[in-house]
């Protein structure tokens, strides 16, 4: 095989749901946050190995994502977190996806296509408390309140928030926007409409709030095996499910002072083998996502590693792993081809390499293989349409 493939432990998803599930507290139930592709996992398996635990809620944030689920047979609530355009309703209507209302003026066109389709949907009202991305302000309830008791075909199944500063840990800000939520249902009560359901907490809050948990925690992160950031660390044992792997095509000797790759920023201080590996930025290696640091020992960090690789220097970067030892990245990771300098690290084309790469920017198309049981049980590729094809072994 030449290229990247993906090795995804299915039964590690499986143990982290279970230990997500234990800190659940009742009645709430766990949303699974499976949005842009499970983080890459692929939404398809993840969700199917969650509905067997006994998951009954999934998050997506677009349509096109519950389409994908519920055309792969996910029965459960498929809640769509952003919102949904008015040519995408009625598919979501037909496949009895959950949508999010976040603005007052589509109510009415949304409650017309209902009654032209003779449909009800179940919407969850999004307050916007502090994120600052969508949601109805306080004074904006009253009015919400007076359009939904004329729009028959729309169920208020529940109310949500989202909190940014959760994986933070920053508890004054994360209080005040639960404070703005509360004050946002006491007045949608006011006002004559009670949602079914109230779900505010993502991996973070989850953790931190336990008393927050209400109806649903919306979990993503903890779920793939990750917590959401520092100081979370010792509240549940998680297992990494990701391993994303490739091949040695072609080794080479080479002598001391030898440039490597565009820009010629790498030079090889002694006489060392470099190794090609199929795999580069088009894949997501070695693509970042947009980090702003968190203050100002954060920011003098980020700005001595951009110094550092104006001189080939790589400070912290993660490093390869090659038959137990690490090597590194020789010069700029290219499109599709990376140089690594091996040293005197014994390799040949064929040789398996473990690479670091971010599970959401993993380019979706690259191969997925499913473990259970030790076995891969199904791989996932992309046809030639762009559609997922999820294969049994
Ligand atoms: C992504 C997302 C979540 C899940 O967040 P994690 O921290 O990954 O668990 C929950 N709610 C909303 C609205 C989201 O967009």
């Amino acid at each position: 095989m030449a290229g990247i493939w993906i090795d995804i432990d299915i039964d590690a998803i499986a143990a982290n749901y279970r230990e997500v599930v234990k800190l659940v507290k009742p009645p709430a139930r766990c949303m699974a946050v499976v949005k842009a592709d499970a983080y890459g996992l692929g939404s398809v398996e993840v969700a199917r190995t969650l509905a067997a635990e006994g998951c009954e809620a999934f998050a997506v944030t677009t349509v096109e994502e519950g389409l994908i689920l519920r055309r792969h047979g996910i029965n459960g609530i498929i809640l769509v977190l952003g919102p949904a355009l008015p040519q995408e309703w009625a598919l979501a209507l037909e496949e009895d996806l959950h949508l999010t209302v976040a603005d007052a003026g589509v109510v009415f066109q949304l409650e017309q296509t209902c009654r032209n389709m003779s449909k009800k949907v179940q919407i969850h009202l999004k307050l916007e408390t502090g994120m600052g991305r969508t949601g109805f302000g306080l004074q904006e309830l009253e009015g919400l309140a007076e359009l939904l008791l004329k729009s028959p075909h729309l169920e208020v199944a529940g109310v949500y928030t989202h909190f940014a500063r959760a994986a933070q840990r920053d508890h004054e800000f994360t209080q005040r926007q639960y404070e703005r939520f509360g004050a946002g249902v006491a007045a949608l009560a006011g006002h004559g409409i009670v949602p079914g359901w109230k779900h505010v907490c993502n991996s973070g809050a989850f953790l931190d709030y336990p008393e927050y948990h209400h109806d649903f925690v919306r979990v993503g992160t903890l779920l793939i095996g990750h917590v959401p950031g520092p100081g979370f660390n010792d509240r549940l044992t998680l297992k990494d499910p990701w391993a994303a792997k490739t091949n040695i095509l072609y080794v080479h000797r080479v002598p001391k002072g030898t440039h490597v790759g565009y820009q010629s920023i790498y030079k090889t201080k002694t006489e060392t083998n470099l190794a090609l590996i199929p795999a580069g930025y088009a894949d997501g290696f070695g693509v970042v996502p947009h980090l702003v640091p968190q203050g100002g020992w954060d920011l003098v960090k980020i700005i001595i590693k951009n110094i550092a690789s104006l001189f080939g220097l790589t400070l912290g970067k993660e490093r390869i792993e090659l038959q137990g030892r690490s090597v590194r990245v020789a010069g700029k990771i290219g499109m599709q081809l990376t140089v690594l300098d091996v040293g005197q690290v014994n390799c040949a084309p064929g040789d398996e390499v473990k690479i670091p790469l971010r599970r959401t920017l993993a380019n979706p198309r690259l191969l997925r293989q499913y473990w259970r049981g030790g076995r891969i049980y199904a791989k996932r590729t992309l046809t030639e349409e762009g559609v997922f094809l999820v294969q049994a072994e």
